[in-house]
């Protein structure tokens, strides 16, 4: 994506390309600051994807004042009958799903068969979802007095404000919005300035599985032009952000001034411990998956593997052979392994912490460099790149690349390798390949991370279990599965006496 401000030469809109507005109150309009964007293809960026609303505090006001109406009758919904419209979404996304797919990877570049990956998230997501319509239990309590009935039930929050990433553009809003619908909020969504496509894709399905108008509002435009007006709104009850732990900082710290419920899935740095008696095979097969997956643009991407000294030689050479392999391309192409890095500036993060690892005496065995040639020119292509003999220290092991390097540390064994995990900002996601149970039970238990994979490289999440991370990757809370009803319910107690006298709670004890 490039704004018309970073446009590269040779962009051509012309009367064809398409306009997409905001969609606000069951209606689309146009954003009241009269601006636009294109949005265009990472792999070829004369292609204009489309051109979005550019919107401002003005629209974003607008937006969460109609969700705030909306949420009057929304709450007043019986969940099952809300989570009958979230059945339906995922019905209608399963017919567009190649649809969606290919407008995902026209406006991020991620390959084919991962955009369609990405759709099925959201279908899986809206399905489990659906369930919990039915489910929104709470306890039910003896209570310590007579004639006296003691129960908590959940209560949805109001509109709830969500800003989300361009490396899932579907399934990151359907974490968000389906549970909180389901619940019985209302929402306004800013997705990321780089995928508006397909975030627009989904609240559209929402739309035609029959949410009422009003209950889902999209806006789009930049970062934090329209991202604080959000947070800092007094009508929004909670704010969830996925992103930079960097913009977690600012937006957590504006959420808190009015005690907004706040969740924050930020960045990721995470290991694959790769042990003496792994199948290596395997692991090789998981760590190309895992680090060149989506770019490395994942939160969850294997950006470090640490090898114990046995095989590292061994894995070191084969993972740079099959990494020389990798196809990059546009990923439309079914046969391309790998597509472009998201945006320019990207692309830029990627060269310069490649030129950091040269700088701090990491060797570098493949890549390093821009691709060209005709299929590149037009497109933010950068090589696989791997580094060996990587110090744990250094910076390309420590901070978030976010694109297709990857940094290899040689480690004595099991603990070694768990101290190296461990030592590090970041605490998303982490696995390990051995075939010693002993040594992956330690390894569950030891890994200070919120998602520990066995024998699978660091990325594959399911919807229905908790997704999140531990220090600098959240503030505690979770995604998937139960966690996020949590998140997007508050409790209520309720007691009821019917014994017709007051009775005074721990004073009035029945003897
Ligand atoms: P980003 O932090 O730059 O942007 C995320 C969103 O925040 C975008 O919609 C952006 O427009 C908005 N934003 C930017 N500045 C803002 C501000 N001041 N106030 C409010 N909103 C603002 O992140 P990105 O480049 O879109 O995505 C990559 C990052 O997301 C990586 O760090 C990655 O690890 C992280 N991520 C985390 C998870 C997770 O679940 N933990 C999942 C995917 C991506």
């Amino acid at each position: 994506m490039a704004t018309m401000e970073q446009k590269p030469a040779g962009v051509h809109t012309t009367a064809k390309t398409k306009v997409f507005k905001n969609f606000i109150g069951g209606e689309w309009v146009e954003s009241r600051t009269g601006r636009t964007f294109e949005n265009l293809n990472p792999a070829d960026t004369r292609e204009v994807v489309g051109i979005f609303q550019k919107s401002g505090k003005e629209d974003v006001d607008h937006a969460i004042e109609t969700a705030k109406q909306a949420f009057r009758k929304w709450r007043l919904v019986p969940a099952p009958r809300r989570a009958e419209m979230l059945y339906k979404a995922s019905e209608l996304l399963i017919a567009r799903k190649e649809e969606y797919a290919r407008d995902m990877t026209r406006e991020m570049g991620k390959v084919i068969k991962e955009t369609r990956g990405d759709v099925q998230e959201a279908i899986d997501c809206g399905y489990y979802t659906a369930g919990e319509g039915r489910r929104l239990f709470g306890p039910t309590v003896p209570s310590e007095l007579p004639n006296k009935f003691a129960m908590a039930i959940r209560q949805p929050l109001g509109v709830c404000a969500m800003i989300t990433p361009w490396n899932f553009p579907m399934a990151i809003p359907s974490w968000k919005l389906f549970p909180a619908l389901v619940a019985g909020n209302t929402a306004v969504i800013k997705p990321a300035q780089d995928t508006p496509l397909s975030t627009l894709n989904f609240v559209k399905t929402l739309h035609d599985a029959g949410i009422p108008a009003g209950v889902v509002n999209i806006v789009t435009g930049f970062g934090g032009e329209i991202g604080t007006p959000m947070v800092e709104h007094p009508a929004v009850r909670a704010v969830s952000l996925t992103g930079s732990t960097a913009v977690g900082r600012i937006v957590g710290q504006e959420a808190a001034k009015t005690f907004k419920h706040c969740s924050l899935e930020l960045g990721g740095k995470n290991p694959m411990i790769v042990l003496d008696d792994a199948n290596l095979d395997l692991a090789l097969e998981g760590a190309l998956w895992g680090a060149f997956g989506t770019t490395g643009q994942r939160c969850t991407a294997t950006s470090r593997i640490i090898i114990q000294k046995g095989v590292y030689k061994k894995f070191v050479d084969e993972l740079v052979a099959r990494a020389k392999k990798l196809k990059v391309g546009n990923g439309l192409d079914e046969s391309v392994d790998m597509g472009p890095a998201v945006n320019s500036s990207q692309m830029e993060t990627d060269l310069k912490y490649i030129k950091i690892g040269k700088d701090e005496g990491a060797k570098m065995l493949c890549g390093g460099h821009r691709l060209e040639g005709e299929a590149y020119n037009h497109g933010w292509f950068v090589a696989p790149t791997v580094f060996a003999d990587v110090d744990p220290k250094m910076r390309i092991a420590q901070e978030e690349i976010f694109g297709p390097v990857v940094s290899i540390i040689p480690c004595d064994g099991l603990e070694n390798a768990i101290e190296i995990a461990n030592d590090i900002e970041y605490g998303l996601s982490s696995s390990i390949y051995t075939k010693d149970v002993n040594k992956a039970f330690t390894a569950m238990r030891d890994l200070y991370a919120g998602i520990t994979y066995i024998n699978a490289p660091t990325i594959g999440a399911e919807v229905h279990l908790p997704f999140g991370g531990t220090k600098a990757t959240g503030n505690g809370h979770r995604e998937g599965g139960i966690g996020a009803i949590d998140f997007y319910t508050e409790w209520k107690s309720v007691y009821v006496d019917y014994s017709d006298k007051l009775q005074r709670a721990q004073i009035d004890r029945p003897e």
